[in-house]
Parts: C-alpha cells; structure tokens; sequence
C-alpha cells in the first residue's frame, strides 16, 4: 500500500513537471521593425510628418505579423514586412533611398535564416524594386552569399524579380538632402549645431525587421541606401553579414541601423549573438553593450531591433531617436520614434 501511495506521488510530481515544460516551451511569435535611427527630434517633426511614419509602421509590421499569426514563416514575414517599407517613400529603403555624391542609388540588403544560417547579401543595386527580395534570391538561388553592382542586378533580372528604371527610386526630398549635405560639406566644421542635426537626419533611415515564427525560427533582414553623399561604391553595414544583420535559433535575430561604418567594426549583429551565446546575456543586455559600451565608444552612433528565440525583444539606440514597432503573439502593437517614446 505504502508503495503504491508513493508511486502515484512520483507519477503525480513527473506529470507536473512534464506539464511545466510543455507550457514554458508554448510556441510563440513576434516580430520587431525599425525604419532607421539618428538625429530624430520633435522639435523637427511635424504632427503630419510623425503620423505618417506611425501609419506606414502600424502597415509594415502588420503585414508580417498577420503572416505569423497564421503560421507562415519568419523569413516570409521578414520579406514581406520590408517590401511595404521598401514601397514607401519616407524611408531610405527601395523607394525613397538616399542619392550618391554623383546622384544616383546605390541600394545595400541582406537577409539571414535563424535555422540554417544561410545568407545572402547584395550591394549597389540600381534597378531592383525590392532589394530585400534579391539577398533572399542570392541566398536561395545562388552559390553565392554576396553579390554586387551590375551582376546583382543581372542576377535579379534573371531570377524574374522586379526591374525598375534607376529613376523609379528617386523622390524631391532626396535630391534636396545631398543639396543640403553638400553645402554642409562646403562649408566643413562651420556648419551651426542645426546644420548638423539635419545632415544627420538625413544621413539615416535603414529598414529593417526581425521575426520569430511558430516554428522557433529566426530570420533578419536589412534593405538601404546606405547614406547620403556617400562616394566611391562606399559599401555600410546594412548588407554585410555580422554586421547590419545576423540570425540564430541559438540566440537572436538582429537588424541594425545607423553609421555603418562603425558597424562593420564592431560586428554588431554577431556581437549581440555571440554575447548571448558565450556569455548568457539576455538580449537587451547585449544588445545595450553593444550599442552603448562598443559602437558607442568608437564614436559611432544607431540602434538595432533583435527578437531572440524565446520572443523577448531589445530596440537598442544611442541616437535621439529610431523609427521602430514591435508586435507580440497576443497582438498589441508598440510604434515608436523617440528615444523616450
Ligand atoms: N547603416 C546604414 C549604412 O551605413 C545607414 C543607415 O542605417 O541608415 O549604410
């Protein structure tokens, strides 16, 4: 009798713990957004201009999330997140990108899987619509992780996607900011702390989104074109791997934004992961480090949106302000564009 009364006690205690593990392992989802990071004040921002951001926001992060909801992949909602914002002029993605020193659009992406860490990357790009859906193509249908120039738009063009005239990415408020930035340049360190506001305004404006699916799967992907002015087939962050974007189930989905440059020399993407990896850190830990205490102590300046496997999120910046949206499992939507809110 006394054996049985203490088997059905350790049945019990097993079942209870087989029912904790369940319910802690629950799949969920999530999805993280950010449009870019820098000088963004309020005191520059008009109530039409911040509402306009917030709605293509609420739209972008919508879209991925709806494909979540409905168990469709992270690398699906990562693509389709990042073509809305490619779409909108506001951000310096697709169209709406900034302009070269010698007026034209070089465009940057990558795109990372959590599950395989298969990658893929393109940089100065001219004529494809949708430039996250090229590093997803060269990840897919390539050899290859990184292609560039002309053959990254050959390569686009022979995959079917879409091919538009260079002009298609151009708005008035681009070409007005290298006008801006230019004379700023002209006139070097004698430019008012306002100038210089503006210009870092302008140097900005990344897309970017980070997802965990149903499945635990991790995706990160970045589009750009890259900053303003900006010369010599200058290549940032955004489409190098490591650096603008990483994605492991082991840890996080990372996608950054800011001064590239910087970036790519503190690895920050990869940093956040391996931090997290290596050292146990939580996401927000590591991506506070990385942002705060290595880019910032080089002197450089942004943020990153990371999603890590369990559906915990970091919106990291050392900017006044990132565009930025999160989306958790239950739905409520978090739109933000200052530091403070
Ligand atoms: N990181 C990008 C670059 O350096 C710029 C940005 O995030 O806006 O090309």
């Amino acid at each position: 009798m006394k054996k049985i009364i203490i088997l059905s006690l350790f049945l019990c205690l097993s079942c209870q713990q087989a029912k904790t593990i369940t319910e802690s392992q629950e799949a969920t989802f999530g999805i993280v957004i950010h449009g870019g990071a820098g000088t963004i004040l309020r005191a520059n921002m008009t109530s039409e201009t911040e509402a306009a951001y917030r709605k293509v926001l609420a739209e972008a992060i919508q879209v991925g999330h709806s494909i979540l909801k409905n168990g469709g992949s992270s690398q699906e909602a990562v693509e389709k997140t990042i073509h809305v914002m490619e779409n909108s002029p506001l951000f310096n993605a697709g169209k709406g990108a900034v302009l070269t020193a010698d007026e034209t659009i070089e465009l940057d992406a990558s795109f990372m899987h959590g599950a395989t860490l298969d990658a893929g990357a393109i940089s100065g790009v001219k004529t494809i619509k949708h430039p996250i859906s090229a590093a997803i193509k060269v990840m897919e249908d390539s050899p290859h992780v990184m292609l560039s120039g002309a053959g990254a738009d050959a390569f686009a063009a022979s995959q079917g996607l879409e091919i538009v005239e260079p002009e298609y990415f151009l708005t008035e408020r681009r070409i007005n900011s290298l006008k801006r930035v230019k004379e700023a340049e002209a006139k070097e360190k004698k430019i008012s702390s306002l100038e210089k506001e503006y210009v870092s305004q302008q140097r900005y404006g990344t897309v970017g989104c980070v997802a965990l699916d149903l499945e635990g799967n991790l995706a990160a992907g970045t589009s750009t074109g890259g900053m303003t002015n900006k010369k010599w087939n200058r290549i940032g962050d955004a489409p190098i791997i490591g650096a603008g974007t990483y994605a492991n189930n082991a840890t996080c989905a990372i996608s950054a934004t800011g001064w590239g440059e910087f970036f790519i020399r503190s690895v920050v993407a990869h940093d956040i992961s391996a931090l997290m990896e290596y050292k146990g850190l939580s996401i927000q830990e590591a991506a506070h480090t990385v942002i705060h205490d290595k880019v910032g102590s080089l002197g450089g300046d942004g943020g990153v949106v990371g999603i890590d496997h369990r559906g915990n999120v970091a919106m990291e910046m050392n900017t006044p302000g990132m565009y930025r949206a999160h989306m958790d499992a239950v739905g409520s939507l978090n739109v933000k564009i200052y530091k403070d809110e």
